[in-house]
């Protein structure tokens, strides 16, 4: 048996570290907004090479928080990949803007940054850049094309913890970054947590006030703010686990490595495309097939764990049927959402399980 991720492992590996982390919050009597936030800020900020990072509830909330602060709100257009999560699509529509979906590159599934540049209108005002599946998306054609329009740029850092792009980390590429610390991602809370982080003073600052009832005194409210607060135990928790982010980032390359190496010729299937200059943290291991169903579930019976990421695109959900974006129009993503398949990858997941995870592949091939 073969989960697709072991988090019950991942966290056991740290049992007496969370319980010490655990006991230094109660016994500090501060359960909110206090010390293991501010530290924990700190650090991840640091991590990712950003000035500033912003601790709120999850990541849509970061992400949300953030076109908020950009005071993106009715009438406007953001451009978001037509192949991401949902939530990239509903920080946009909590705001009363529009999400226009983008189709992404093929090989590397992200945003393409030429279809980008074709989809701008007069009422364009952000793109969100999803780095999808853990590779970081064309930064530095995307940072070039809203300059040149006068647009924000918006990270959705949600699966790429650590990721880089010619060196340069997840979460300092833009100009704000969302990041989820939900419990299956690279860098997972055991809980729902958030954080933005951006290298903008004045973002970060309004940040702190958006997630906090729009109060920076207690009890004095300057603008209608949300509750999205990071709180001091997932901090805590959160505080033992960014030391590991690197070692289980490399531990998930080697898999991924293995998968390519071994998986490579295989006839009709597709793998995962890495852009020149880009380092993925491969927080999923996405391959293509023609019959993705029927190689599921071969490996179902194979007791091998496998997802898919996703479904159905963000267009063809009846939650977006008032969009009036017509089956069809969205070829790519509605093509990569009837083949993919994510293999079993994590950060406590040996290579003997990858190679019984590449025969039974190329048994159901
Ligand atoms: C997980 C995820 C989110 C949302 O994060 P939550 O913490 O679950 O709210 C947003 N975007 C992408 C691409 C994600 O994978």
């Amino acid at each position: 048996m073969i989960p697709f991720l072991d988090l019950k492992s991942i966290n056991l590996r740290q049992r007496e570290a969370f319980h010490a982390a655990f006991d230094r919050v109660l016994d500090s009597g501060w359960l909110i907004l206090g010390k293991e936030t501010e530290t924990f800020e700190r650090e991840f900020a640091q991590y990712c090479g950003a000035r500033h990072a912003v601790g709120v509830a999850n990541g849509l909330e970061a992400l949300h928080l953030v076109l908020r602060a950009w005071g993106i709100g009715p009438g406007d257009e953001v451009l978001v990949p037509s192949n991401t999560y949902i939530a990239t699509w509903l920080a946009v529509t909590y705001t009363g803007a529009k999400p226009v979906p983008v189709e992404p590159d093929e090989g590397t599934y992200n945003i393409d940054p030429a279809r980008v540049a074709a989809a701008i209108t007069p009422r364009t005002r952000a793109i969100v850049a999803v780095h999808l599946y853990g590779q970081t998306a064309q930064m530095e054609s995307l940072m070039a094309l809203a300059r040149r329009h006068g647009l924000k740029v918006l990270e959705d850092a949600a699966q790429a913890h650590g990721a880089r792009i010619n060196g340069r980390r997840a979460g300092s590429l833009g100009d704000a970054a969302g990041f989820s610390f939900y419990p299956g991602k690279n860098l997972g809370a055991l809980g729902d947590a958030g954080a933005v982080t951006t290298n903008d003073d004045a973002l970060a600052d309004q940040l702190r006030v958006l997630r906090n009832y729009g109060s920076r005194l207690k009890y004095h409210n300057e603008i209608i703010g949300y509750n999205s607060r990071l709180d001091e135990l997932q901090s805590a928790f959160l505080r033992e686990k960014l030391p590991l982010l690197d070692a289980d980032n490399a531990h998930r390359a080697e898999i991924a490595a293995y998968y390519n190496r071994e998986l490579k010729g295989i006839e009709g299937l597709i793998l995962p495309a890495v852009a020149s200059g880009c380092d993925p943290v491969w927080h999923l291991y996405v391959i293509r097939h023609h019959q993705r169903d029927r190689v599921a579930n071969a490996l179902a019976q194979a007791s091998i764990g496998t997802m898919i990421h996703y479904p159905i695109p963000p267009h063809a959900q009846p939650a977006y049927r008032s969009l009036e974006i017509p089956v069809g129009a969205m070829p790519i993503a509605e093509r990569i959402h009837e083949q993919v398949l994510s293999l079993p990858i994590g950060p406590t997941m040996s290579v003997a399980d990858a190679d019984t995870v590449v025969r039974a592949l190329r048994a159901a091939i």
